[in-house]
């Protein structure tokens, strides 16, 4: 018991002066281990006197506690030093946060298909789709415009073949449904068409067209109007927009009209995306010629109906005061993340 004081600070010293964990284990062990100096002298109470061996006992557990207390205090500080050193080296922030995948967004003109394809399906119509790749009856013929007509020089279409071409328009997929479904029915086809054009801030060689064909028992261009109207106050969310509906001719429709809105930007009042004159032109539109009826098969005696079609391209620079149909396709970062 003599060496108990003189045992605690050679213990004590030799714990201040372990440098790594390894050595701290090492002191640990030698006092404190199974066969450790100080566990020795606990076994070794009994040899005491009775009288003797409670403070005796007390005193080596005193020393017991301060050793293992040092030895914990030590064995943290050399760990926080050495997770200190490793980051120094491997000059690591492992508090940094991680590298976040990115979410992507749906690109504008998605966005705006999205929204004219929820109108449409909340009254009734069925969304159709149709092939890209359409013979020269589809795209032309069967929409009244047989070979020659004049108007066929409005669409510089792309050819395969004399027959086979990229559809310019949407209008064959109606033809397609004409074909095969009895009326009455209500149809929204949206999709890519193309027209040979160089690009420039307002053409492209491929746009996105929406179509919509309305057949019934009954139908009047006061139904064309209303719908065209409310769908136009929705899109732009707007609900007094002025609409106004201009004649004009196209082949498949009789009568059709053009459809402006007052310009979105201004209000009415003239800039430079109505070129100062308040109107944008938004889609066309029409009574379906009862020869393109009688082309698919469907009696203009017995059915009537309305067709009306717009560029999405278009509607998502409106909506969004995009410039330049170019960056459509350019696929710069700094133009897409503005819709994610
Ligand atoms: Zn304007």
């Amino acid at each position: 018991m003599s060496d108990l004081a003189a045992m605690q600070r050679t213990a004590l010293d030799a714990v201040a002066a372990a440098t790594d964990v390894m050595a701290l284990d090492t002191v640990r062990v030698r006092y404190l281990g199974k066969k450790g100096e100080l566990t020795g002298l606990l076994k070794r109470l009994g040899k005491l006197p009775a009288e003797e061996r409670p403070a005796a006992g007390a005193e080596i557990n005193t020393v017991k506690s301060a050793l293992q207390q040092a030895i914990s205090e030590k064995r943290e500080a050399l760990e926080q030093a050495d997770l200190e050193a490793r980051s120094n080296v491997d000059a690591l922030d492992v508090t940094l946060p991680g590298r976040n995948a990115e979410t992507g967004g749906l690109h504008p003109v998605t966005i705006v298909l999205q929204r004219i394809e929820h109108f449409f399906r909340g009254v009734g119509y069925d969304v159709v789709e149709g092939p890209e790749i359409e013979d020269d009856y589809h795209n032309f013929e069967a929409l009244n415009l047989p070979e020659h007509h004049p108007a066929r020089a409005m669409h510089d279409t792309f050819y395969f073949n004399p027959n086979l071409l990229l559809r310019t328009h949407t209008s064959p997929v109606q033809v397609r449904v004409m074909e095969t479904r009895e009326p009455p029915f209500r149809i929204l086809c949206p999709g890519r068409v193309y027209r040979v054009d160089q690009p420039d801030p307002s053409h492209l060689p491929m746009f996105h067209q929406v179509e919509g064909l309305l057949i019934d028992h009954e139908s009047s261009f006061a139904d064309l109007k209303g719908t065209i109207v409310e769908f136009l106050r929705v899109f732009f969310e707007k609900e007094d927009l002025q609409v106004r509906f201009r004649p004009t001719y196209f082949p498949f429709t009789e009568p059709s009209a053009e459809v402006d809105v007052q310009c979105v930007h201004c209000d009415g009042n003239g800039c430079r995306v109505c070129s100062n004159t308040g109107w944008i032109e938004v889609m066309g539109s029409g009574m379906v010629h009862p020869k393109v009826l009688q082309y698919s098969g469907i009696d203009p005696e017995k059915f009537s109906g309305f067709a009306f079609g717009m560029g999405c391209d278009r509607l998502a620079m409106l909506r969004y005061g995009v410039d330049d149909l170019r960056h459509y396709l350019d696929n710069d970062l700094r133009f897409l993340r503005q819709f994610s």
